[in-house]
């Protein structure tokens, strides 16, 4: 049986609030934050066909929403607060929402982020999701903070989202355990929130990838007025991927989208605080390049040569499918 609107938000949707003053089920949420620190906030809509595949598991694209929007308070060094869900669906379907709420809460409760109210009507399945997190004053990670000098850092491993995208596609064949490797990058993410906040005070600039190393890349170099030079070789890798022809990897490392890992920059005197905040964080932090002052970016190959980069770009929503 189909529920109603408001059956269907307490159902799924409303729970105690733990940090938040009022939850779900009134005309505002309250949240407090804690005197003297800033509010982050960031919103991530998601839109079948664009963003998620309509096979994908409902639990696993719960998670995905808001790891997404966990990267950004990741990528600023934020501390995750609460976060409000919009949600159109074609209709109230429980086969659905169970699994989604279910994959969405999971991980919500992994990074203590409440969700504190929404919007749900009927339409295209789309989701929308707005985080607010903590930060105290100045120590928020920009883009623009860059230097010429500093060095380039990624942390985790890029492409394997866009191997996957690219088995989907039937132009790469994976099998058997490959294939659900690629696939879990792709659906599950892992929001790098506790690096982020450790690289607050050790880190210059940072962004989280989500449309393409070079593409994000450079958004940082053009808000921190900037150039880079990355190394094609050290751009850290799956052993999956780095088993795919030398074409492919290039195209999942350098555009491959959804990695959802973090980029930074640091001075060279950070690199230790650099190495401790991975060690602490638990995640693989890999130098890849470094900031110069010559506006532009060139990416050398294995043997020291320039690619030829006209051509690449980043990840572009608007553009033909
Ligand atoms: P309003 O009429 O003020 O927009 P609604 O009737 O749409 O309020 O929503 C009722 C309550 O349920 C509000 O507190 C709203 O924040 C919450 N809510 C609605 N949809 C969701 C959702 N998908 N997830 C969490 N809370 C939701
Ligand atoms: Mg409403």
């Amino acid at each position: 049986m189909a529920l109603g609107e408001f059956a269907l938000i307490d159902r799924f949707f409303r729970r105690p609030v733990q940090r938040a003053a009022l939850g779900v089920g009134d005309d505002c949420a309250l949240l407090r934050v804690r005197p003297g620190l800033q509010l982050a906030v960031s919103t991530d809509l998601l839109v079948e066909g664009r963003h998620f595949l309509s096979t994908v598991d409902p639990a696993r694209l719960g998670h995905k929403s808001l790891a997404v929007n966990l990267s950004d308070l990741a990528a600023s060094g934020a501390e995750p607060l609460a976060f409000t869900l919009s949600l159109a669906l074609p209709r109230a379907d429980e086969a659905f929402l169970a699994p989604f709420a279910r994959g969405l809460l999971a991980l919500a409760d992994e990074h203590g982020i409440e969700l504190v109210g929404g919007d749900t009507t009927a339409g295209p399945l789309t989701i929308g999701i707005t985080v607010f997190g903590e930060v105290p004053p100045g120590e928020a990670l920009l883009r623009s903070g860059a230097r010429p000098g500093d060095a380039l850092w990624v942390s985790g491993t890029l492409g394997d989202a866009r191997l996957a995208l690219e088995a989907f596609r039937g132009t790469v064949a994976l099998a058997g355990e490959g294939f659900e490797q690629a696939r879990r990058a792709m659906e599950t993410p892992t929001p790098r929130v506790a690096l982020g906040r450790a690289l607050r005070g050790v880190a210059s600039a940072a962004i989280d990838l989500s449309d393409g190393l070079l593409g994000d890349l450079g958004h940082v170099l053009a808000r921190s007025g900037v150039g880079a030079e990355l190394d094609e070789a050290a751009l850290p890798r799956s052993a999956l991927l780095a088993a795919q022809p030398a074409a492919l990897q290039r195209t999942c490392l350098l555009a491959g989208g959804d990695d959802y890992e973090l980029l930074f920059a640091a001075p060279e005197s950070h690199a230790q605080g650099v190495r401790a905040a991975g060690a602490a964080a638990g995640v693989a932090v890999t130098r890849i390049g470094r900031i110069t002052a010559e506006p532009g970016l060139v990416v050398r190959d294995a043997q020291g040569a320039a690619l030829n980069l006209r051509g690449w770009r980043g990840f572009d929503h608007f553009a033909a499918p």
